[in-house]
């Protein structure tokens, strides 16, 4: 495979964007010597400057749950951008979407929408300080909620010796530039632990505004939640009075319409979603029950910006939805559907190679392989010590050249779009194994 035009392209981009991209993911850390510069997608397929073609098992970090280039997409958005992009005012089509989301969410009467999850994250963070009255955040290792300052910390994979006792874990702020004052008031527990949280929330869950946690861990890969374990920390949040806050950014609209609350039978307090409910577009949303909802009222807590509720990606959202719920919820069933295949495929092909020994964790559509001895992964912990990443990352970085796009990072995960086909899962499994075989 040749690739001299992105090559060219990352000299260029090395003179003008720092690292050569707007992402650190996107850059050197991941991508070996340099990314594919992409031009164009269709389906579940991706084409780069050089004219590679690529199986898009990435999708935007999950953005695309119905493929690139959407005809239905396509065809709403070039309508609607002629009407005008942006009015920053009320909207028809903005209630409409609120109302097919509250639909979807037993445990939500109203929502707010916002550009991107970290808006929603930061923003819900505070709604649940101003609605409790209470300082204090719990949020979990290896959990990540975006890149607001009170919630960058212990995200990152780290040395196992740094990590500290699970009863009183290091806290590791993830980024220079964040000040003690903004991430003191977090409080850091080992998740998928029900003992660990029953102890720190006897230490801080009066204090607390809320306990934060992701569904499914999908930024240490995909890490599923043990059975009863968030019914345990919902319980535990009643109990002392804490905001159960569920961070859907990557769940919601992908695992089940009603994300990992319907999946896991949960009624969280605060949910925030982002990625899949675009389809592409920058939106996102807090929701919950109107009694806490009402915390963002004017006057009380402040959430502004001017692109709040982007009205292309309203209408993105009103379609995809439109799209993946109908024939009862067709397009949910086929994304799991393809999630589960692609991952008995992968474990097939490892299971086949016999040299590098490695597990494949999937909860429907999404879904990640880790080059360990151990059966399971199953905490940040078990992340840190057990897995080997740089090995991921070699493989990512060769299967690009085979035309499979996954990303290099062993931290995110792949995901499966309403346009893959068996063929592609086909296609990807012996990519995989040749690979495997090429790693010797
Ligand atoms: N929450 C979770 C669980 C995420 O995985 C991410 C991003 O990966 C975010 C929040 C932040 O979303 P965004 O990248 O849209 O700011």
């Amino acid at each position: 495979m040749q690739t001299n035009a992105s090559g060219h392209l990352f000299a260029r981009a090395g003179k003008v964007l720092v690292e050569g991209v707007s992402s650190a993911s996107r850059g050197p850390v991941n991508y070996v010597p340099y990314p594919p510069y992409i031009r164009r997608g269709q389906g579940a397929r991706l084409w780069d400057v050089d004219g590679n073609e690529y199986i898009d098992w990435m999708l935007s970090f999950g953005a695309l749950p119905l493929g690139h280039a959407h005809p239905r997409i396509v065809e709403v958005v070039r309508e609607e951008v002629a009407n005008g992009t942006h009015f920053a005012t009320a909207l028809e089509v903005e209630v409409e979407v609120a109302e097919m989301i509250v639909g979807l969410l037993p445990h939500a009467d109203k929502i707010r929408f916002a550009n991107t999850g970290t808006e929603a994250c930061m923003a819900a963070v505070r709604l649940a300080r101003g609605v409790t009255g209470r300082r204090k955040i719990i949020k979990f290792e290896g959990h990540y909620h975006g890149w607001y300052d009170a919630l960058l910390v212990s995200t990152n994979p780290q040395l196992p010796t740094t990590l500290g006792h699970p009863n009183d874990p290091v806290r590791i702020p993830d980024s220079s530039g964040l000040t003690p004052g903004s991430w003191e008031d977090t409080v850091v527990v080992p998740w998928n632990d029900a003992e660990l949280l029953e102890r720190a929330m006897e230490t801080h869950g009066r204090e607390a505004a809320c306990v934060v946690t992701e569904g499914v861990i999908a930024n240490m890969g995909v890490i599923p939640p043990k059975p009863g374990y968030l019914q345990r920390v919902q319980e535990l949040c009643r109990h002392y009075g804490a905001l159960f806050y569920l961070d859907e950014t990557v769940t919601g609209f992908r695992l089940a319409p009603g994300g990992c609350a319907e999946l896991f039978g949960l009624e969280p307090d605060i949910t925030t979603y982002g990625k899949a409910l675009g389809q592409g577009f920058p939106i996102a949303a807090i929701a919950g029950p109107a009694e806490i909802m009402a915390g963002l009222e004017w006057g009380k807590v402040l959430h502004y910006g001017s692109h709040n509720a982007p009205r292309l990606g309203l209408y993105a959202a009103k379609t995809m939805l439109e799209e993946m719920l109908r024939d009862g919820h067709q397009g949910f069933s086929r994304l799991a559907a393809l999630g589960e295949r692609m991952a008995i495929r992968l474990s097939e092909v490892i299971g086949a190679s016999n040299r590098h020994p490695a597990v494949v964790q999937n909860v429907g559509s999404m879904f990640q392989l880790y080059f360990t001895e151990a059966e399971r992964i199953e905490t940040f912990r078990d992340f840190c010590a057990q897995v080997d990443r740089g090995k991921f990352r070699d493989m990512a970085n060769r299967l690009l050249r085979h035309g499979v796009y996954m990303s290099p990072s062993n931290t995110l995960h792949s995901l499966s779009c309403t346009a893959h086909t068996e063929a592609d899962i086909e296609a990807t499994a012996n990519a995989v194994g040749t690979v495997l075989d090429e790693m010797n």
